[in-house]
């Protein structure tokens, strides 16, 4: 089970919440794409437990968007000070690993994923 650390918050990708009679009747999923508080399977998708985020279950639309591709992967999100950062399993620090910065944890993977296309690129 993959396990998320953002610096505000821990859990784990699939682990139960939300009971009812006690029976669980979502599961928690990845760090939200715009604020990286944790999400959880909500009909067909997924919406984030932030109460003031846009994509909360009180957006009336039928979808806030797919569930992105790096949930449940080796890359992990946490905030850095104000900015989000971006690393891969592994990471040892800012001088011998990739990161990327961004002010929503996307933006944060969206930086790391092109460092490291840029370095494929390179060899
Ligand atoms: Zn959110």
């Amino acid at each position: 089970m993959k396990k998320y650390s953002t610096g505000e918050c821990d859990w784990s990708h699939g682990a139960p919440c939300d009971y009812d009679n006690g029976r669980p009747s979502h599961k928690l999923l990845g760090p939200c794409p715009d604020c990286g508080s944790p999400t959880y399977d909500y009909g067909g998708g997924w919406r984030c437990r932030a109460m003031y985020c846009n994509r909360s279950d009180s957006n009336p639309a039928p979808s806030v968007g797919k569930a992105p591709t790096w949930w449940d992967s080796n890359i992990n999100v946490y905030l850095d000070g104000d900015s989000w950062c971006a690393t891969h399993d592994g990471f040892i620090n800012l001088q011998e690993s990739d990161a990327g910065f961004g002010d929503t944890p996307q933006k944060a993977v969206d930086a790391l994923l092109a460092i490291c296309e840029e370095r494929k690129e390179d060899e």
